[in-house]
């Protein structure tokens, strides 16, 4: 006899529930959708003992008549679209048909609809999946769905639950997500009866981010003004330098009014910050982005969680650019008009070195501070600033500033001279670099010989003159100036790791900036002779960088502790 045998419709329905419903978030998530693709305008969800005991969405939507509302309840019934062509253009967020006889399948279900000019109200009540009853109910128009013992009838899957906490943080984190792609709605969530938080709809997007996340928040976060490019239209609000998390949990990427993972987004972003956040730093925020739903697919993951770019290294450039842009405008504002957090400072651009913690609401883990250099205040007059007193092991340099002891990494500092100093040289179209006295060939791995070729251009720019010189050999003939004394194959190496980390080809900023960090970093590694006259110079140079408190890769170029410090210290 044969093995294979059809699956009742109960096992199949629960089984295609596990892909929509895989823990209570999931739940709400669908139903929150629907409710916004209903129309509504006021959403409340409430939930108890993690969302396993209840989960109940309410809103004052379109709501449904009990033809549809007993319809919706039977798989791949959806009013939103009707054929496979309208699947690349959906505007809704739900398309599938799936989600409601999903849920109901695994719970004890109640729906409570009436649409806007039906007379009375439908209520259908079921349990794993199986009707119970339809009855006529007085309830306002709009839709009422609850979710009670989620995964019942299902115990191998409620055993995959996690602890109530962990499910309520996911649901939190859930309707943090909603709530930032739909500022128009107003969202009440509460838990087990009690109001987390309410917010209130409203046009503005940076209003939403302060009802969810508060003020302080907000404060660490600046505008990233709107633009459009090829199409891709940017916005937001991001990170300040030097404000960031360890993890991406209060960093939110809408594409078209959806909260995603991107990781092409993500990494441009991080890559964009650059220096301007600690290494293993990710900065915090909104980034609104709006395309052509044909320029991606939404319909590649079970909860639409992902996306799949058909064109990604367009809306990564215009991420990394736009980014770029607002960071920039910051260090030059700031130089010329001191910010609100920094007035004190002689050195209005300040501001940009990582500022101490704010005071965190209740949700938010405190953050860490990173570079102690945060208090670090560089007098604005060139005399002297510091005193040098000496070199301290084989990396640092000792020196006495107003305010205490500070201590400067060599290499971190020579990194960011550098760096600054290239790109500078790279953009005005004269980087120095140094002829070989013999050109030098290199035999390069296929693999690293397509980035060299597709990024002939970005190294001339950076003071390289190589050619191809047949399979996978290069031809150097000249190199940087700050890379004269070193291992030019070595070097190569080197950037040529760095421009695959960029994943780009080109002379795009990210490509450039990618290869002057690789420049600076291997230039650097050289070793520092100490002297008096060579520390003073480095020094000078570094205070006269532009963001003088991290070398590119984000350590600190100088770590201070104050005088009060000290004495607390010494017990004085
Ligand atoms: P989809 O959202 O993919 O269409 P669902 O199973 O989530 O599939 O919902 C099925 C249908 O039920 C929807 O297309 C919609 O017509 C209707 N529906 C679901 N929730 C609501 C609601 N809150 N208000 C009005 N109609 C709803
Ligand atoms: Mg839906």
């Amino acid at each position: 006899m044969g093995k294979i045998r059809l699956l009742t419709d109960e096992v199949a329905s629960q089984v295609a529930a596990g892909e929509v419903v895989e823990r209570p978030a999931s739940v709400v998530k669908e139903l929150v959708e629907n409710s916004i693709d209903a129309g509504a305008r006021r959403i409340t969800v409430e939930f108890a003992r993690g969302g396993g005991q209840l989960i109940r969405v309410t809103d004052d939507g379109a709501g449904m008549d009990r033809e549809d509302a007993i319809l919706c309840l039977e798989r791949h019934a959806t009013s939103k679209i009707r054929s496979a062509e309208d699947l690349s253009v959906v505007a809704t967020m739900g398309f599938r048909g799936e989600a409601l006889p999903s849920i109901a399948s695994v719970s004890r279900f109640i729906l409570a609809t009436r649409s806007r000019d039906g007379e009375t109200g439908t209520e259908i009540k079921i349990a794993g999946g199986k009707i119970e009853s339809v009855s006529d109910c007085g309830v306002a128009p709009g839709t009422s769905i609850e979710v009670n013992s989620l995964f019942f009838n299902v115990p191998a899957r409620k055993k995959f639950l996690r602890g109530e906490e962990t499910e309520a943080a996911h649901i939190i984190y859930q309707m943090q997500s909603l709530a930032i792609a739909h500022p128009e709605v107003t969202m009440t969530l509460l838990r087990e009866g009690r109001s987390i938080w309410k917010a209130g709809g409203t046009s503005d997007h940076g209003v939403r981010v302060v009802d969810l996340f508060g003020a302080d928040y907000m404060r660490r976060l600046m505008v990233l003004e709107a633009s459009e490019e090829n199409g891709i239209k940017l916005e937001g609000y991001l990170s300040k330098p030097g404000e960031g998390r360890p993890d991406r949990d209060q960093q939110f990427v809408v594409l078209n009014r959806r909260v995603v993972q991107c990781p092409a987004v993500f990494r441009a972003l991080r890559e964009a910050y650059g220096d301007a956040l600690p290494r293993g730093r990710q900065p915090l925020g909104v980034l609104r982005v709006s395309m052509d739903p044909l320029a991606f697919d939404c319909n590649v993951h079970p909860a639409k969680r992902e996306v799949r770019l058909h064109r990604p290294e367009l809306l990564k450039q215009a991420v990394y650019l736009a980014v770029r842009r607002m960071l920039e405008s910051l260090n030059s504002s700031t130089r010329s008009a001191a910010t609100e957090t920094r007035v004190e400072s002689p050195r209005p651009a300040l501001a940009t070195i990582p500022a101490m913690p704010h005071s965190s609401r209740s949700f938010e883990r405190p953050p860490q501070m990173e570079l102690p250099v945060s208090d670090l205040i560089i007098p604005d007059t060139p005399e002297e600033r510091f005193q040098i007193i000496g070199p301290l092991g084989a990396h640092w340099i000792i020196l006495e500033g107003k305010d205490g002891l500070v201590l400067l990494d060599v290499r971190a500092a020579s990194e960011r001279i550098l760096f600054e100093n290239l790109r500078r040289e790279a953009a005005s179209g004269n980087a120095s670099s140094q002829n070989l006295l013999l050109p030098s060939l290199i035999d390069l791995a296929p693999k690293d010989a397509v980035w060299i070729s597709e990024n002939l251009e970005a190294l001339r720019s950076t003071g390289f003159h190589l050619e191809p010189f047949g399979g996978d050999s290069f031809k150097v003939e000249a190199v940087p100036a700050c890379l004269a004394s070193s291992d030019v194959r070595n070097a190569l190496l080197d950037v040529c790791l760095s421009l695959r980390s960029t994943g780009l080809m080109g002379s795009s900023q990210p490509v450039m900036d990618a290869l002057i960090r690789s420049v600076s970093r291997f230039a650097s590694s050289n070793g520092f002779q100490y002297g008096e006259q060579r520390a003073r110079h480095l020094v000078n140079e570094l205070l006269k960088c532009e963001l003088p408190y991290a070398c590119p890769q984000g350590r600190p170029t100088l770590i201070q502790w104050s005088f009060s410090e000290l004495e607390r210290k010494f017990g004085r």
